[in-house]
């Protein structure tokens, strides 16, 4: 940990969200803490304090706070997801253990932080594009945008945030949430970083009966999602075909591009079985 910051401030108002020369913010700092503070920032801005509920959940749809940890996700809506209205968080708990995290930084690291590092392996964006949500972004005039989830992460570490923006919170609507959804990872080891990660989610009728929404995380840099009928698993590979022409596979020490295309391969088509009705 390298902790060469002149102050933190701790924010309870939006006002106090207005990022001075220097600052950035804090969610709950596993990432911060674990990495040399870039050399450019001397403050940080801690947004736990502005006391936002973690989550709530009424007809129109979930809502989960920006600083919404991890451990609260799982224990909130993700126990939630059993048969019923709100069956389509029965994924919620998967995709939090698909990141590499012990319980302990669980209980600190926010939903919000792990939006808004980009990261290949933050599941949290492969959670929520298959839930179709819309991320609540506050600008630093004192105004608010509203994007999908899906076009926040721009790149492997680089999301549609420009500075001193906070991600407020993340919307999904009522209809996602009774829907099906299924959940699929690989990694070079049981424990291991998230290498190949598919999501997927049943789309209601008008979208093509029986259709399904199959998301891609962790094995490209930025997450991937299509509609796919059901059983039509040659649609399904030409899909997977077009991903090295259009911006290709990922590729770290966790796993070559090769590896991560052929397990993203196998695992979508074992999401399209379960979500198309034939496994
Ligand atoms: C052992 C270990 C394993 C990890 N494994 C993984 C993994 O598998 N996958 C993965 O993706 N990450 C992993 N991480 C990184 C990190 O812990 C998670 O991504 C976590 O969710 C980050 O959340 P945080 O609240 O701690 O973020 P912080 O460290 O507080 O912040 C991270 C970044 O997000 C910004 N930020 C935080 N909240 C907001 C907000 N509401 N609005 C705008 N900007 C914000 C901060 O300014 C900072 O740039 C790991 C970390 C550790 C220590």
């Amino acid at each position: 940990m390298d902790l060469d910051i002149d102050t933190v401030r701790v924010a309870r108002t939006r006002a106090d969200c207005a990022l001075r020369p220097g600052e950035a913010f804090l969610g709950g700092g596993t990432f911060l803490y674990s990495e040399p503070v870039p050399a450019q920032v001397t403050g940080l801005v801690d947004l736990m304090g502005l006391g936002w509920e973690p989550w709530s959940v009424d007809g129109s749809g979930l809502r989960v706070a920006g600083t919404c940890t991890l451990a609260e996700l799982v224990a909130g809506p993700g126990s939630l997801g059993a048969p019923g209205p709100y069956r389509g968080l029965g994924i919620v708990g998967e995709c939090v253990s698909a990141l590499s995290l012990s319980a302990k930084v669980a209980r600190t690291a926010t939903v919000g932080g792990n939006l808004a590092l980009g990261l290949p392996a933050g599941s949290m964006a492969g959670l929520f594009v298959a839930l179709d949500a819309r991320a609540v972004i506050w600008t630093p005039d004192g105004g608010s945008r509203e994007l999908p989830v899906a076009d926040l992460v721009t790149g492997a570490g680089r999301v549609d945030l420009a500075p001193g923006e906070v991600l407020r919170e993340v919307r999904v609507p009522g209809r996602a949430l009774g829907a099906r959804t299924a959940f699929r990872r690989a990694s070079l080891t049981p424990t291991g970083r998230t290498a190949a990660m598919v999501t997927g989610r049943t789309l209601p009728d008008g979208d093509g009966p029986g259709r399904v929404l199959l998301v891609l995380t962790a094995s490209v840099p930025v997450p991937r999602a299509q509609p796919i009928d059901p059983g039509d698993h040659e649609a399904l590979d030409r899909w997977i075909d077009s991903i090295a022409a259009a911006g290709g596979w990922y590729e770290d020490t966790h796993g070559t591009a090769d590896w991560r295309a052929a397990m993203t391969r196998r695992l979508a088509h074992e999401a399209l079985d379960e979500l198309g009705g034939t496994a």
